[in-house]
């Protein structure tokens, strides 16, 4: 009887949340993975660890790392494996990563993918990484690059030939003046995809070799590539 009515009052279980583990998200600058790491964030509710903007919090705090990092940055080279690696480190250290989290713009090369896989592979109980890579052609990314214009103030972002804002250079919600990143510049655009070539194509194909990886064409409108790159991450965990 009393055994009956505990089982009539308890709590009715929770459906389990997904815990997808550590999530890489490959791909040139510009091809768009800051936009589906958020999207990834909403649906799941585990953090996006983009290197670029815990960078760019160190430059714009001038932290010893920032000051470091600042002039690296600018130029559009890639800052040491050591000091990404060791921010990075710090990052999953915090107990928000428990049920998983999306790596944006990490691994960017070979040395900082060894150096994960044997992180990961030391911390008790985590999965294995699985890697979804996106795909969008030169001339694409260059326009993406060129023309991305962020807000400072409430962080919309746009692009002045594929997404402008109504008025020019102005953002719809606020009317704040639009900033563009330093390092937006074509010039700057085309050291990153040297870099990129050189340094990272080599990190997608390691994945790619170890299995547990997927391609998506990231040349289709965003809800698409959001649901193709969510599709993958399902499949890959399944
Ligand atoms: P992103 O916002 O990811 O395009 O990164 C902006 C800049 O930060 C890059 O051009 C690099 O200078 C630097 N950066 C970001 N992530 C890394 C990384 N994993 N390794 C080295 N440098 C990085």
């Amino acid at each position: 009887m009393a055994s009956s009515s505990v089982a009539a009052h308890s709590p009715i279980p929770e459906p389990k949340k997904f815990a997808p583990g550590p999530i890489l998200l490959l791909g040139a600058p510009g091809v768009g993975k800051g936009t589906k790491a958020k999207e990834l964030v909403s649906a799941w509710g585990i953090p996006q660890i983009s290197t670029g903007d815990l960078l760019r919090a160190n430059v714009g705090g001038g932290t010893p790392l920032g000051k470091q990092a600042r002039a690296i940055m600018d130029r559009g080279e890639l800052v040491s494996d050591d000091l990404v690696n060791q921010m990075v480190a710090e990052r999953l250290k915090e107990p928000d990563t428990s049920a998983g989290y999306i790596l944006d713009g990490f691994p960017r090369t070979l040395g900082q993918a060894d150096w994960l896989d044997q992180h990961l592979g030391a911390t008790p109980g985590s999965l294995p990484v699985i890697a979804v890579s996106i795909q969008v052609s030169y001339n694409q990314l260059l326009r993406r690059i060129t023309g991305r214009r962020i807000c400072p103030v409430c962080k919309s972002s746009y692009n002045i030939y594929l997404q402008p804002p109504k008025v020019d250079e102005l953002c719809d919600l606020d009317g704040t003046p639009l900033t563009r990143r330093s390092d937006d510049t074509e010039e700057v655009f085309e050291e990153r995809m040297r870099a990129y070539n050189s340094l990272t194509a080599p990190v997608v194909e390691h994945y790619r070799a170890l299995g547990r990886f997927e391609q998506v064409n990231g040349e289709q409108p965003v809800s698409a590539v959001t649901a193709e790159v969510m599709q993958a991450v399902l499949r890959l965990r399944s």
